[in-house]
């Protein structure tokens, strides 16, 4: 009776998804390995449709380790704005320059997870896909397909070493990145969290969660811890068409990339109190606030932020105290010559008119805390 191996890679070699970092693999082994760490690092925490365009940019301006290793941050975060979670951009470039200062890609998982960033996953991915090592790869969708095919939670202490001691018994030692993106692909299209597709599933055979009719309820759900809600705001100055925009300082979220500046709102405080602070602290400048114009929302793995974004007046000339830097810069110059983060982005969008907005002779209603509105630069 044929094992799960076969029935899966023939699914795979029709089914396999099209995504760049998968064509025309190069026969440098280190290449390979470049383009997968890449794609891989990308991956953590971000779709695969979101990260193609970032993916294909990034190759066009990095194309090997060492143009990526010789670079600075700062060009690397610019290629890397928008795509969130910066801090993979700062450690995918601290394993370029290790691998670049050693002279060559480490071969094998047990050496590579000792690159910046790298994780158990990561690291048997490249060495599973560009070097071919037996090794698992398990990550959230592999979990999920393994454990409906022992019909099993993993246990939550021991659960990692269960998904991947089955993977070991099941993995060709001649075919184990391609089984390995088998299974990442299963459990990305077919075996997917709410209503698995089983009728289309090459495994359907052998998984005891559908024998037993309890693929949906397995692995179970946990529950997730609410993630806080922090209230802050975004001041907005603009001067001529310019808007002022700084590099976030770091440690910390969203260190090294640009925005408007922003920070907490303390307790009892509003918005415009907190933006004219803002500027009085952060750079010596008095300032009113003008209008309201809008408020923004950003997610993190642990918190959220609700960003209220406040547009101000000020005079003089600011000076940095606490910001490592800051240009005033048109919204359009500041996507292209700063790593602007997806946050500033969204800041920077509140000043667009809307599509639905009212055209010049119809009047303009104050709108509710939190309420959109276009924006203008004076
Ligand atoms: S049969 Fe259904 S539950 Fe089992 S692995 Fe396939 S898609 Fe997942």
């Amino acid at each position: 009776m044929p094992g799960p191996t076969d029935p899966l890679l023939a699914w795979y070699a029709s089914r396999a998804r099209r995504l760049p970092w998968r064509e025309d693999p190069p026969s440098d082994p280190d290449l390979r390995a470049y383009r997968t760490l890449v794609s891989e690092v990308m991956l953590q925490q971000t779709r695969a449709d979101t990260v193609i365009e970032y993916y294909t940019r990034f190759l066009e301006h990095f194309p090997t380790v060492e143009d990526l290793a010789r670079a600075p941050i700062e060009e690397v975060l610019k290629q890397w704005a928008g795509l969130g979670y910066y801090g993979r951009a700062r450690h995918l470039h601290a394993a370029a320059r290790a691998v670049w200062a050693r002279g060559v890609f480490p071969r094998t998982a047990a050496e590579l997870v000792h690159l910046p960033g790298l994780g158990p996953y990561s690291a048997g991915a490249v060495a599973s896909i560009a070097f071919g090592e037996a090794v698992p790869a398990v990550d959230g969708n592999v979990r999920r397909v393994v454990a409906r095919l022992t019909g099993q939670d993993p246990a939550p202490s021991s659960g990692i070493r269960q998904v991947e001691a089955w993977v070991r018994s099941r993995i060709p030692p001649d075919r184990a990145g391609a089984f390995n993106q088998a299974l990442m692909d299963l459990g990305a299209t077919v075996c997917v969290p709410r209503r698995p597709r089983c009728a289309d599933c090459p495994l359907a055979r052998e998984c005891l969660a559908r024998a037993r009719g309890i693929e949906a309820s397995v692995p179970s759900s946990r529950t997730r811890t609410p993630r806080p809600l922090e209230q802050r705001v975004a001041v907005i100055w603009a001067k001529q068409g310019a808007v002022l925009v700084v590099e976030r300082p770091g440690p910390g979220l969203l260190a090294g990339t640009w925005g408007p500046p922003d920070g907490p709102i303390a307790a009892g405080e509003s918005p415009e109190e907190e933006a004219v602070r803002l500027l009085a602290e952060g750079f010596g400048v008095r300032s009113r606030a003008v209008e309201r114009l809008g408020c923004v929302t950003h997610a993190f793995t642990h918190r959220r932020w609700a960003v209220d974004v406040v547009r101000v007046d000020a005079r003089g000339a600011p000076e940095a105290r606490g910001w490592t830097r800051f240009r005033f810069l048109a919204p359009d110059q500041a996507r292209d010559e700063v790593a602007l983060s997806r946050l500033g982005r969204k800041v920077l969008e509140t000043l667009e008119p809307r599509r639905d907005a009212p055209g010049p002779s119809a009047r303009r209603r104050p709108r509710p805390h939190g309420g959109r509105e276009p924006g203008r630069l004076t």
